[in-house]
């Protein structure tokens, strides 16, 4: 019997990187699981492996920042999967640039796809959760949150998660609703292969550069984030709600 044996989850930007680990991993659990991401076809390779595992999964193609679209993938989660249980706010984008460089649009799109994204995706989700009087709302933030070089944006829209988790916990609290906030240091995916082209090393380097100023002198990958992932959205956790957990090796601390 798995912890989440018999609940509908919808992760949100899971074709790849932490979102896909996070979609597995909770269809490891027992999970039924919505794969969202732009487009259906990317997602697809994320529900073959669960499905290839013997779980369930659907691709929806949905963009976090249309309300029109994130609203229908929601209704067809449930018509499809039976409810939505569980959400995890993962789909994210970087637009890195010195402040006195970032463009108006880059500040709008980082701030639409984190911020308005997971507004949009939990303000459908709850209507669901509400009625059921139980769900369990999980977004990331990231320790970029507390500052980074190049991320003005980025570090708002990751701090802006933090009061936004805070927020909705005292909200849906009293209807069985969780909700917290995993905060990733550095975690091997295409995010931060494109940081390191953006600072013209080569992944391995500065995965290797990050290692060694890491506590536990290692970089983290995708199955990190999913192991804390399936606690906050296990029964495990039902009297944790609206905390931010640094999922870092000791980097904030170190
Ligand atoms: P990733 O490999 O770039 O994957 C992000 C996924 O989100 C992609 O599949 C992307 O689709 C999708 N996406 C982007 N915009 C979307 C939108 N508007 N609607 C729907 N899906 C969208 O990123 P990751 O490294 O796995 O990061 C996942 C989350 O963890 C993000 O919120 C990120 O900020 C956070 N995080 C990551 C790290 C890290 O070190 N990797 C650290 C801290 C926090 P496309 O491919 O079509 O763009």
């Amino acid at each position: 019997m798995g912890a989440l044996d018999g609940r509908a989850a919808l992760v949100t930007g899971a074709a790849r990187g932490i979102g896909a680990a996070v979609a597995k991993r909770l269809a490891a659990d027992g999970a039924a699981v919505a794969v969202l991401d732009l487009d259906a076809s990317a997602g697809q390779s994320t529900v073959d492996a669960i499905v290839a595992d013997g779980g369930k999964a659907i691709a929806i193609g949905a963009d976090v920042t249309n309300a029109e679209a994130i609203d229908a993938a929601v209704d067809q989660v449930v018509a499809e999967l039976g409810s939505i249980d569980i959400l995890v706010n993962n789909a994210g984008v970087t637009r890195d640039n010195l402040l006195f460089k970032m463009s108006e649009q880059d500040w709008d799109t980082v701030l639409g796809v984190h911020l308005k994204g997971a507004f949009l995706a939990s303000k459908a989700a709850q209507k669901h959760m509400v009625k059921a009087k139980y769900g369990k709302i999980v977004s990331l933030s990231s320790v970029s949150a507390l500052g980074n070089r190049g991320q003005a944006n980025y570090s708002a829209a990751k701090m802006g998660i933090q009061g936004f988790t805070r927020t909705l916990a005292i909200e849906l609290g009293p209807f069985g609703i969780t909700v917290n906030a995993v905060a990733p240091g550095f975690i091997v995916t295409e995010m931060t292969a494109a940081t390191a082209e953006r600072l013209g090393v080569t992944p391995e380097q500065l995965q290797n550069a990050t290692a060694e100023v890491t506590p536990v002198r290692r970089v983290g990958q995708p199955d990190d984030i999913a192991n804390a992932i399936a606690f906050f959205v296990s029964d495990a956790s039902s009297f944790i709600t609206g905390q931010t957990l640094y999922v870092d090796g000791g980097r904030k601390i170190g």
